[in-house]
Parts: structure tokens; C-alpha cells; sequence
């Protein structure tokens, strides 16, 4: 389900206007509603890259990562190609994050489709078009190398507009579509997304333990909206107009367009405030910890890169095809060397979502609400689990002599847990509130006797375990101690949709 990637309208210049932009925002309906499906939202393919090119820039870094020489913004970048995401990215110290996606992927980015948490400078523009990429866009808030300034004399912003007017001089002469692209959210979504985030395992955990959850997802979600609102939008609305201006975007600063845009870019921020809050920053010393000690592997994560990661997978789980519980995984590697990239050795091996198989039509297998017991269950022997879906479309191999780490929002069941183990995944982050159990058809006894992965849960942290999250990334690697054949999953190339 292609809609906006297989849209390209150009006018005579190769350009696309503006005005053709808003209606790719508009009505590229591929926001699932609700009323179609008779089920949960969803969240629209270009809204989940949008959102987690946001959260990338928000990726945590190392200390001299912070400290940029320029006054280039940070950014983060989604790179997908044929609806599967070959990387996350975000920009480090040396690079801007267009250049980390050419240094990585080189001539693999020709016809993907990019996601820019701000519009590159005329710099990343000039290799990413020269690489071939089929479409770029970005969130239309400041720019990465920053337009807001109140001193018109400043001579970095003289700079910033200069280079402004190189990336639109880029774009009017290139094929490449380069626009913004944000689609409404469906009428219950932000309600939803509420919902769910609230009730989820990692909060039910707490919740276990006699705290307010409530009262701990609120506040969360509220630090997450200043933060992010800070970040993301441009509170005063004439400077925003200003920005857009300098960025080519005129037929944004008419109304009703401009408030639309602006209401569009707040309700996604709440959404990912909302996501994020599902996985709270806790003073009282909640993390992902391991009990397998005994177990020789590689040093966890600092819990913050940890929490980012399962946030990634919360965010992929707001696109369930599953009516009840929607499952978002990610699988991350440790590399060796390349540092370029601001996630440091850590690149991403897949993603998915719980889904149905890649191809089913509408209505081919049961989608039921929970009310529907009986018929229910029949539903899972159809849905792909997002373990499995983040393993079948993964954009690289899983490598034996590097740590390939597993997150994902829900225990891993006993249909998931053997191909974990046999395709080499050496670390896994989840919870744990489900195993031992059987729940409908789908049981979770294999995880506690999982063996040869370091399991790694959200718990509070108590004093018999040892200090686990090393101050940076290890370079230790673990030696699998069983002898299994690593899973070869290959075929078919396509995310499923
Ligand atoms: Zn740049
Ligand atoms: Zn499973």
C-alpha cells in the first residue's frame, strides 16, 4: 500500500508546488480509520516515519557528541526503502544526519524514500539528490542549520538564509520531491494512543508495585509535551511563518493552511509525548535489568539508549494490525567500527509491528474485537508477531561476532523465543509481566528457560544486582555458548502491507 510513495506530481520544472504539497497532507488518506476497519487506529505509515524522525533527533548521546563546532541543529532521518526502513539515523559531531545516510548506505539510497526531523542544508540536499533518492521529506518546523534569529545583521543567519536559498535553488533544479508531508491523525487517535499508552506493560509493572500510574503517566506525558514542544514547534506564530518563508513554503503561511499545519504538527507531538510516557523517566530506579549474570555476554546499554529503543518499538506498536494489543519490535547491532553515525557503533539490523501476513486483503482473516472471545483466538494463527515481522524484513544479516539486541514492548512467546534464539540475538529488553503464562492461544512459557540471550527486564532496580549499565558502549563480545545453526530467513523483500 503505496499511496504517497508511488505519488509524484510535478510541474513543468520538475518541482512540486506547494499548494500540491498541502494536498499530500491533506489527502493522501491512508491514515487507517477507524469507521473502515471497525477497529483501533492507526498510525499512517508517513506519520510513524515522521515521528520516529523526531525521535531519533532526540537519540542520547555521549557527552562530546553534544558539542557541535557549527551552529548546525541536530537532526534525526528515517531512511526507508520499498516501505521496509534500512536505517535510523541521527546527526553526531561530524556529520549532519544526510551525510551519515550517504556515508552508510551509499548508492543503496537511490529511489528510498527519506524522513528529516528538519530540511537539510544545501550540503546533505546536494548528495542526497545526486544519490538518487526517490523522495525527501521533513518536518516543517526550524530549519537544521537554524533560520529564527532576532538579529537580521547576525552574521550566521545571513549564512542560514544563504543556504535556505542554495536548498530551494537544489530543489527547483532536481526530479526529487522534496515537501513536507504530515497527514491528519484519525478522530480518535490521540485518544487512543492515550489509552493504550497508559495501560501498557511497562506501566502495568509499575502499577504492580503500588504506584500511581496514573499520576506518573500524566506528569511524563507532560514533561514529554514541554520538551518536545520546545523542540519541535515554533511557539510564536510570525517567526514560524518567517521560517516557512525562507524554506520555499509560502502556501503554508496562508490560512486555513497554516493552522492546519500547526494543529498537525501539535497532535503529533502529543502523540509521541504520549508513546514516550509509556516508558517513564523514573527517579525511583525502574530500568531493564538481568538477573542472568551468570550468563558471559556483552555489558547492557546505558538504560537511556535502552529506553529510546523500546520507545522506537512503542511507536512502530501504533501501527497493529491487531484489534487487542498491538507489538512494536526493533533489533539493533553493535558494530565494530563507524563512528560516523550519531547512534555511535549501533545501527539498526530490522523493525515490525504484529500484523497479517504481507498481502492480505481487507477482511481475508478474522479481525475481531476482544468481545468476540471465541472467534478471537482463531486470529492467532494469522497475525505475524512483530518479533517475527522485524526478522523477515531485517535490512542486513545478524552477524555471530557482534551484539545483535532485541527490543520489544511484550514477553517474546513460545512461537517467537526459538527463532530469537537460532537467528542470534544475543541481548533482549522487554517485560516480563506475561511469562509463565498462557493467555487465549498464545503461551509464554520458553522465555524464563530461554538460554544463551541475556534478558534484560523492566523492573525496579534492587540492590543484589550488580551495577550493569556500563558508562559507554562495550566492545566485549559474547561467545554463544550453544552451537545452533543461525536462522537463515530469507525472500521476500516488501515490509508487510
Ligand atoms: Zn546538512
Ligand atoms: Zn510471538
Amino acid at each position: 500500500m503505496a499511496a504517497s510513495g508511488s505519488r509524484r506530481s510535478f510541474d513543468g520544472h520538475g518541482s512540486v508546488s506547494n499548494s500540491e504539497e498541502w494536498r499530500d497532507v491533506t489527502d493522501v488518506g491512508v491514515q487507517t480509520d477507524a469507521r473502515v476497519q471497525g477497529l483501533a487506529p492507526r498510525l499512517s505509515k508517513v506519520n510513524l516515519f515522521t515521528l520516529l524522525s523526531l525521535w531519533m533527533e532526540l537519540f542520547p548521546k555521549k557527552e562530546q557528541e553534544h558539542r557541535r563546532k557549527d551552529a548546525t541543529a541536530d537532526s534525526g532521518l528515517v531512511v526507508v526503502q520499498e516501505c521496509k526502513v534500512l536505517g535510523l539515523h541521527c546527526s553526531s559531531v561530524q556529520l549532519h544526519a544526510g551525510q551519515v545516510a550517504v556515508v552508510k548506505h551509499g548508492p543503496r539510497l537511490k529511489g528510498c524514500d527519506l524522513y528529516f526531523s528538519r530540511k537539510p542544508c544545501s550540503t546533505c540536499l546536494k548528495m542526497l539528490i545526486n544519490a538518487g533518492v526517490n523522495r525527501i521529506s521533513y518536518w516543517p518546523s526550524d530549519a537544521e542549520i537554524s533560520l529564527l534569529s532576532t538579529d537580521n545583521a547576525d552574521s550566521r543567519h545571513q549564512d542560514a538564509i544563504l543556504d535556505a536559498t542554495a536548498a530551494e535553488r537544489l530543489k527547483s533544479n532536481s526530479r526529487i520531491h522534496i515537501c513536507v508531508l504530515l497527514q491528519s491523525l484519525g478522530s480518535n487517535m490521540l485518544q487512543f494512543v492515550d489509552e493504550t499508552s497508559q495501560n501498557c506493560e511497562f506501566l502495568e509493572k509499575i502499577a504492580a508495585d503500588n504506584l500511581d500510574v496514573a499520576d506518573v503517566f500524566k506528569q511524563e506525558r507532560l514533561n514529554n509535551l514541554s520538551d518536545f514542544s520546545g523542540r519541535f514547534l515554533v511557539e510564536d506564530e510570525e517567526q514560524h511563518r518567517y521560517v516557512l518563508n525562507k524554506m520555499g513554503l509560502e502556501n503554508f503561511c496562508v490560512e486555513p493552511n497554516f493552522g492546519n499545519l500547526r494543529q498537525h504538527m501539535k497532535d503529533l507531538i502529543k502523540i509521541l509525548a504520549s508513546v514516550a510516557a509509556g516508558v517513564p523517566v523514573l527517579q525511583r530506579g525502574y530500568g531493564f535489568f538481568t538477573r542472568d549474570l551468570q550468563v558471559l555476554g556483552s555489558s547492557a546499554l546505558p538504560q537511556d539508549v535502552v529506553r529510546h529503543c523500546i520507545i522506537q518499538a512503542r511507536l512502530l506498536a501504533c501501527r497493529t494490525e491487531d484489534p487487542k494489543v498491538g507489538v512494536g519490535a526493533v533489533i539493533w547491532a553493535e558494530g565494530k567500527q563507524s563512528q560516523c553515525d550519531g547512534t555511535g557503533r549501533l545501527y539498526l539490523v530490522g523493525c515490525g509491528y504484529n500484523a497479517y501476513p504481507v498481502g492480505a486483503g481487507y477482511a481475508e482473516y478474522p479481525q475481531l474485537d476482544h468481545r468476540q472471545e471465541e472467534r478471537q483466538n482463531r486470529k492467532y494463527r494469522y497475525i505475524l508477531h512483530a518479533e517475527q515481522n522485524a526478522l523477515t524484513f531485517r535490512s542486513t544479516e545478524i552477524k555471530d561476532e557482534e551484539n545483535t539486541m532485541m527490543f520489544v514492548t511484550k514477553c517474546p512467546c513460545d512461537e517467537c523465543i526459538p527463532l530469537i534464539s537460532c537467528a542470534g540475538i544475543k541481548q533482549i529488553y522487554t517485560t516480563d509481566l506475561n511469562s509463565g503464562k498462557v493467555r487465549h492461544d498464545i503461551s509464554y512459557l520458553r522465555f524464563n528457560k530461554l538460554s544463551g540471550v541475556q534478558k534484560f527486564i523492566w523492573q525496579q532496580k534492587c540492590s543484589d544486582f550488580e551495577e550493569q549499565a556500563a558508562p559507554q558502549i562495550s566492545t566485549t563480545l559474547h561467545q554463544r555458548s550453544d552451537n545452533v545453526e543461525v536462522l537463515s530467513v530469507r525472500g521476500r523483500q516488501n515490509h508487510p502491507e
